[in-house]
């Protein structure tokens, strides 16, 4: 029933994406929306659930911003686990973002990093989070850093995180943010993620957030049994279809359609720049 309604809820992203797409707007990662929804004054409800005791209080010009986000963007459009809504409202997107996106940093938007390259919608993050499903202590692979803002809701999950990036700058840049953030359960590295990272494998789950054409059979390979992949597959320049693949035993895995979604291709290009 769940997984119904998110296919629905990402059916109803896509036809929105085409919308997108046709009206110019670039494609980011993660399903857009045409309103952006607006930062209205006013009290948050209590109801949310959203913890208010984290590093990142009251003093963060952006808390109220933040929760509001994860009340409107996150709760509001079906994401439920409560560890992953939690995670979503400590993580502060603003010191993700480049200086002059700081204001959108909390609008449900994917936004440019520079490098033609893209910081996912917060919803769609969330969305794959949840879908990972998983626990304290785990090992998960990311392949696109960016930012590195995914692998800190990851981090903020207590997961050890080992996550690539194929552009050398964006690496490093998020290499110095994520550990001047206090990030130590997280580990980066400048390589093609198509190979995964073999020497830390296997992996309780393994999240892609570039697209490509195929799912990579290293990656495959480098999961537990049991354990999840999420990750979107289709032709670069359209949507593409977003799935959750779980290892039933050493040859089988089950996989899932998660709905349409639009994400930056997945390159093989090992860059320095
Ligand atoms: N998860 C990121 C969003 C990343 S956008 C965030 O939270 O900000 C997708 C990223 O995947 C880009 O930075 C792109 O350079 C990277 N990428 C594309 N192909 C890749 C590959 N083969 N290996 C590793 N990274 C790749």
């Amino acid at each position: 029933m769940r997984e119904r309604s998110v296919t629905f809820i990402l059916c109803l992203l896509s036809m929105v994406t085409i919308y997108t797409a046709v009206s110019g707007c670039s494609p980011g990662i993660g399903a857009e929306r045409v309103e952006t929804p607006t930062i209205a004054p006013g009290p948050i409800p209590i109801e949310t659930g959203i913890p208010t005791e984290t590093p990142i209080s009251e003093e963060d010009p952006f808390f109220e911003a933040r929760q509001r986000l994860v009340e409107e963007g996150i709760i509001g459009m079906g994401i439920s686990d409560p560890l992953v809504i939690e995670a979503m409202g400590r993580t502060p997107r603003h010191l993700f973002v480049p200086e002059d996106y700081v204001d959108m940093a909390y609008v449900n938007h994917a936004l440019p990093i520079g490098y033609g390259q893209t910081i996912s919608q917060p919803y769609i993050v969330a969305l794959m989070t949840q879908e990972l499903g998983v626990h304290e202590g785990d090992r998960v692979l990311e392949i696109g850093t960016g930012s590195g803002y995914q692998a800190a809701v990851l981090a903020e999950l207590g997961v050890e995180v080992f996550t690539i990036e194929i552009i050398g700058v964006l690496a490093e840049a998020a290499t110095e943010r994520l550990s001047g953030l206090g990030y130590e359960n997280v580990h980066v590295r400048h390589a093609d993620g198509y190979f995964g990272w073999e020497e830390e494998a296997p992996f309780d789950a393994v999240i892609v957030t570039a697209a490509p054409d195929h799912v990579p059979q290293p990656l495959l390979e480098q999961l537990t049994i049991g354990g999840v992949m999420v990750i979107p597959v289709g032709p670069v320049g359209w949507f593409q279809e977003l799935w959750r693949i779980r290892r039933i035993d050493g040859a089988n895995f089950r996989s899932t359609s998660l709905g349409g979604v639009t994400f930056v291709p997945f390159t093989r290009e090992l860059r320095d720049e």
